[in-house]
């Protein structure tokens, strides 16, 4: 069976209504298994099945944010701690805990997320190393009906013609020409951008009326370290991208007309498109991978695949209400996995 180029973990929120007559989870397999009943199968796709069984890298069940860090987090972060590119995602309908695994709960310290669990580790596992120097940078984008903005140094309203551009350096890989990085030099700083891009994302979305779960939000740590023992100048760059993907639900729920129809058609063709690159990836001998075909691909042309961990959570909000939406999320992060989506499911 082909190699998938990314890592595939599906998350559950927690719920007191759990849809237990529609869902098994086998926590050993990990699998999980969905049962549609013929008599609630409208709205579904022409010929869904009633009975599915799907099979994952892993399935994080009422998990804490600490267990999530450990299976999501802590291998992608120690590669780019390493030199290497890395990619985590957050993929699922509003609601289903992208953000909250991503950013986390505002309640406690322990229920922070992935993002300020990496920026620690990130930080710690080059403190580690005396004989490196360093420099870190972030930025933070949101792309929005297919253009680019900045989070941490905002563009006035009054110019949203989002000018941010994206290029392929032969030297650099991919940079973002009009994207500010900062440079941070410890944990809190970067916090401090993280967090202050998202007080900027609520403004702007408020000040341009647009739905802030309608875009995909990259936050990017950039790490560039030289040997302070070699005589060598040999300056390694890395970077790890942190992405809280727009909500993937299908368009008829969003509504209808005007923009939130735009929104929906930009975020359908750009989740299908990174479905795309993926597939592109996993298949040995394809030399042709269509990264420019949206912004979020072309911006992480050089942080999937090849010798970057990528590593994507599938969230999903298991209530009865939300079957639907999760059999959708199951089924794309199973094809993310590059493994047939039949009722069942062998991964290698
Ligand atoms: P999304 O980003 O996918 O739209 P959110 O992360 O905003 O969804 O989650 C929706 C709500 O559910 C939030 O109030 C969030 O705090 C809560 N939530 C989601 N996942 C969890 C979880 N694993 N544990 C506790 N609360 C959660």
């Amino acid at each position: 069976m082909v190699k998938s180029a990314v890592k595939v973990v599906v998350r559950t929120r927690p719920t007191a209504s759990f849809a237990s007559k529609n869902l098994q989870i086998d926590l050993d397999q990990k699998t999980i298994e969905a049962f549609i009943p013929k008599d609630n199968t409208q709205g579904l796709i022409n010929n869904q099945q009633e009975h599915w069984k799907f099979q994952f890298d892993e399935i994080l069940h009422n998990s804490s944010q600490e267990d999530v860090y450990d299976i999501c987090g802590r291998e992608v972060v120690h590669s780019v701690s390493e030199g290497y590119n890395g990619t985590i995602l957050a993929y699922g309908q509003t609601g289903a805990g992208k953000t909250y695994t991503m950013l986390g709960g505002q309640q406690a310290y322990k229920f922070r997320g992935v993002i300020p669990r990496a920026i620690s580790q990130l930080f710690h596992e080059v403190q580690s190393k005396p004989e490196l120097s360093y420099v870190i940078r972030v930025s933070y984008a949101e792309i929005y009906n297919e253009l680019i903005y900045d989070l941490i140094s905002p563009t006035p309203p009054s110019d949203q013609s989002g000018s941010i551009m994206i290029q392929d350096d032969p030297k650099y890989g991919i940079t973002l020409r009009g994207l500010s990085q900062s440079i941070v030099n410890t944990e809190e700083e970067a916090l401090n951008q993280l967090f202050e891009g998202e007080t900027n994302r609520t403004i702007a979305a408020h000040l341009l009326n647009k739905n802030s779960t309608r875009s995909h939000c990259v936050y990017t740590v950039h790490l560039e370290s030289r040997s302070r023992v070699e005589s060598s100048e040999k300056v390694t760059i890395s970077k790890l991208n942190l992405v809280d993907l727009a909500g993937s639900e299908r368009t008829k729920k969003t509504g209808s007309e005007g923009l939130t129809l735009t929104e929906a058609n930009y975020i359908n063709k750009s989740l299908s498109y990174l479905e795309q690159v993926v597939i592109a990836l996993s298949e040995r001998g394809r030399e042709h991978v269509p990264y420019r075909q949206s912004k979020l691909t072309y911006m992480l042309k050089d942080s999937i695949g090849g010798n970057s961990k990528t590593l994507m959570v599938a969230n999903i909000w298991p209530e009865p209400n939300h079957m639907e939406e999760t059999i959708s999320t199951l089924r794309f992060a199973t094809r993310m996995m590059r493994v047939s989506n039949e009722a069942t499911i062998n991964v290698e």
